[in-house]
């Protein structure tokens, strides 16, 4: 048997080199970093024996009510078709699948590796008939090639169902995703129950007109997503915008504004209708809120925005002008520094990581920045890697999420307020992507890819924007894989019948008719 395995092993190999569309027809993706296939089949007929401990109620569901639906499912202390081994001696979210004649074995360290397996399971098992399962001889062993793979969803411009969200995070999981990045406040809404602070929500969660603008997420309903997103191997990061983006929570407690003026909300973009910072009572709050996100939220990340802010008010405001005086700091955006930094200390002794938008370091300053701050990188329209390179020489960790290649709402063609030089092509996104050759940088965490709702981009229109980009890019944080984006595109056709009766629509010749033909790298 050992002779015979070697055999094919050398024939797949060699097939890899020739044709390597071939090697992919495991079918899992993203493709896992080392495996081999055999020519034999494994067959269980009408009753499936589990052995070892079953790591979760999610890969025991998996189990049951998909891989092998119809056929009877035990439980067993030993020798089952399937066996879960823990093997410490591989790495945090590793994972090996061994198939052979005797039945298919299953390492890992974590629960993590332990559903990533079930992840890749799910798609090569063959439904050779309604009582038989097949899979080819294979073995696996796989890891990620990044730590942090996130992908964030922007319920603030938009409210989307906890259905829809529901949707996404088992996406996520197939995708081998770790950190849903959860965009929680906006201009347009504040999303979140805070119990302190009611108003936020029965004002602030309304002050939009479209009809998808309106609701948010009970504490309860958060609580509910949280175990159904860690199930499946994914923590929540939620992202509380401040000081700009706030128009909805400003509207709601006029008072923590530099003026008293009624607040505007903006249809599209940003103002620079900002928290103020001089006030003390905005401090007060600002803490309150995000000890109750640390308390609801167990994710050791806090996303703390920090992006786009503009200063007009600020310049004018008295309160904010003797705060810079008072703390000896040089202007406003010295000032939004000192502000991000109280917050980032505050999260540090709730025992929380503070991630900002790059902004917050564009900018000089004098101060040692808190120790617990991590740099979400993303203007590369605006400031090409100078965020990142800073961010290095400062020794703080960066996750890299560039806009044009990692925002996944940006269309391929123009679109509402989306111009020519907002959009991204397929080839771009697979070939071009500024994030790859940063994320063997020692301060590289991951990286991440971002959905913002922005010009009325509703439920309905989520998957367009999604697909096919969304497989490029998680293929990108877990894989080393280096096939050409023909041959990936080739491989999503094939995958449209394993996601279409899980509810994703996805069309690939509509998105990328001319990226198609081009079968080499640049
Ligand atoms: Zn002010």
């Amino acid at each position: 048997m050992f002779k015979r395995y070697n055999i094919y092993k050398i024939i797949i190999v060699y097939a890899y080199l020739i044709t390597p569309i071939f090697c992919i027809e495991a079918q899992i993706l993203p493709f896992p970093n080392s495996y081999s296939n055999y020519s034999d089949t494994l067959k269980i007929k009408n009753i499936v024996r589990i052995s070892g401990h079953t790591p979760n109620n999610y890969i025991k569901n998996v189990l049951e009510q998909d891989i092998f639906k119809g056929i009877k499912v035990t439980y067993t202390a030993s020798h089952g078709n399937i066996s879960f081994q823990n093997d410490n001696l591989l790495p945090a979210e590793a994972y090996n699948i061994d198939i052979n004649n005797k039945g298919i074995i299953i390492k890992s360290s974590s629960l993590n590796g332990y559903i990533y397996a079930i992840q890749s399971l799910r798609q090569i098992v063959i439904h050779s008939s309604p009582n038989t399962r097949s899979f080819q001889f294979t073995t696996i062993k796989d890891e990620p090639r990044c730590k942090y793979r996130s992908f964030m969803l922007d319920s603030g411009r938009q409210y989307q169902k906890i259905e829809t969200i529901k949707k996404y995070i088992d996406l996520m999981s197939l995708l081998k995703m770790n950190y849903f990045h959860w965009h929680l406040t906006e201009g347009l809404g504040w999303r979140i129950e805070i119990k302190r602070y009611p108003k936020l929500t029965s004002i602030g969660s309304n002050v939009a007109r479209g009809k998808e603008q309106q609701g948010y997420y009970s504490q309860a309903e958060v609580k509910e997503l949280i175990i159904y997103a860690k199930e499946r191997g994914i923590t929540i990061i939620p992202e509380i915008d401040i000081p700009g983006h706030s128009e909805a929570a400003l509207a709601s407690y006029p008072s923590l504004g530099c003026t008293q003026d009624s607040i505007i909300i903006p249809e599209n973009g940003f103002t620079d209708q900002l928290f103020c910072a001089g006030n003390d009572s905005t401090l007060f709050f600002l803490k309150n809120v995000f000890l109750e996100i640390c308390n609801l939220f167990p994710s050791q990340y806090i996303h703390i925005g920090g992006d786009e802010a503009p200063k007009g008010k600020w310049n004018k405001c008295s309160l904010c002008q003797s705060k810079i005086q008072a703390l000896g700091l040089k202007d406003s955006n010295q000032l939004q520094l000192w502000l991000m930094t109280q917050i980032a200390e505050y999260l540090k002794t709730q025992g929380k990581y503070a991630i900002c938008w790059e902004d917050v370091i564009h900018h000089d300053f004098t101060k040692e920045l808190p120790n617990n701050l991590i740099i979400h990188w993303w203007n590369w329209r605006g400031h090409k890697d100078e965020a990142f390179n800073k961010a290095c020489t400062l020794g703080i960790p960066v996750i890299c999420g560039t806009n044009y290649y990692t925002y996944l709402n940006f269309p391929d063609k123009p679109w509402k307020g989306y111009a020519q030089d907002r959009t991204s092509s397929v080839y771009d996104v697979y070939y071009r992507n500024e994030s790859l050759p940063r994320l063997s940088h020692k301060n590289t965490l991951g990286m991440s890819c971002c959905l913002w709702t922005d010009y009325g981009l509703t439920e309905d229109l989520l998957d367009q924007r999604l697909f096919p980009k969304i497989f490029i890019l998680a293929n990108q944080m877990w894989s080393n894989s280096t096939i050409t984006l023909n041959d990936f595109l080739t491989v999503l056709i094939k995958k449209k019948k394993f996601y279409s009766p899980l509810g994703y629509t996805y069309t690939i010749n509509r998105y990328s008719k001319s990226d198609f033909n081009k079968s080499t790298t640049p």
